[in-house]
């Protein structure tokens, strides 16, 4: 029997959209850990697939399942498969997203809309997909991957942070429609962590200051008071925690992840 057959989540099903790469790929890769079963799923078929097959040379059982969470019927189609392959879903990991800057009188409504429809109706699309099974089994675990952008603003980036302020928002009201059902509902708020994203990131205000990449690299790093990007592995433990049967009494709850800057 392999430790996985024992792990705190041996059997249960679990979907992870954005699982392509950064904090998506770790998060399948630590469920796998504990023994879940995972569909990954992205839009970049290569990226999915790659993790899927590299979960499955150590052991585990994942699937690469392609989805645009900007589309309705991709969602629709992404449950549907994810029930032909793992049977019940357990656990929902809604963790696609895409970030933005712009100074407001730049940001133009294509833009804005965008950022809200991935990173919030995405959210409640996939949300909405996967609740109701969980709630009628009587057991489930749905982790929103937020923002410390959900918990506060800065300077060029009120799409971003509107769409992970309306994540927050969302999580709590769900958790509460579902609380005696035995289904949890929370948001993670990570500070930086180091992903392609944040790359993507530094490299955008690399060109709009022209400064250099490692003095943009250490101004972020500052951000948190442990002067340090976080890892997505940090993440992906914390959404271990929560889908824990133990944690069953954590609900609409949106923890920081961010080194002690943000204390909420
Ligand atoms: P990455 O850009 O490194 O990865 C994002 C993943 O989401 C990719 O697999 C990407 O694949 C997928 N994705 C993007 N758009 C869509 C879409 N329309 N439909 C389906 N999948 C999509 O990001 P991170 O790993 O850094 O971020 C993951 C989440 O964590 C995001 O919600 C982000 O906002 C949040 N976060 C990140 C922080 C950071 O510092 N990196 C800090 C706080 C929160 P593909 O493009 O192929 O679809």
């Amino acid at each position: 029997m392999s430790e996985r057959d024992t792990g705190r989540l041996a059997g249960r099903g679990a979907v992870i959209t954005g699982g392509g790469r950064g904090i998506g790929a770790a998060v399948a890769a630590a469920l796998v850990e504990e023994g879940a079963r995972v569909v990954v799923s992205a839009r970049s078929t290569d990226e999915i697939e790659g993790v899927a097959d590299e979960l499955r040379e150590q052991g585990g059982e994942a699937w690469a399942v392609t989805c645009d969470v900007g589309d309705p019927d991709q969602i629709e189609r992404l449950a549907a498969a994810a029930g032909d392959r793992l049977g019940a879903v357990d656990i929902l990991v809604n963790n696609a997203g895409i970030a933005r800057s712009a100074p407001l009188k730049a940001l133009s409504l294509q833009e804005w809309s965008l950022i809200q429809e991935i990173n919030v109706t995405g959210t409640f699309l996939c949300t909405k997909a996967f609740l109701g099974p969980m709630v009628e089994r009587g057991w489930g675990r749905i982790v929103n991957i937020a923002s410390i952008a959900g918990k506060m603003g800065a300077p060029y980036i009120a799409a971003y942070a509107a769409s992970k302020h309306a994540v927050i928002g969302f999580t709590r009201s769900v958790a509460a429609e579902v609380a005696p059902s035995g289904v949890t509902v929370n948001a993670i708020c990570p500070g930086y962590v180091d992903t392609p994203m944040t790359e993507g990131s530094v490299a955008n205000i690399v060109e709009k200051t022209g400064h250099d990449a490692d003095r943009v690299m250490k101004n972020l790093r500052a951000m948190s008071p442990q002067n340090r990007l976080m890892e997505p592995e940090e993440v992906a433990y914390l959404v271990v925690t929560l889908c824990d049967e133990r944690a069953k009494g954590v609900t609409a709850q949106s923890l920081v992840l961010d080194g002690g800057g943000v204390q909420s």
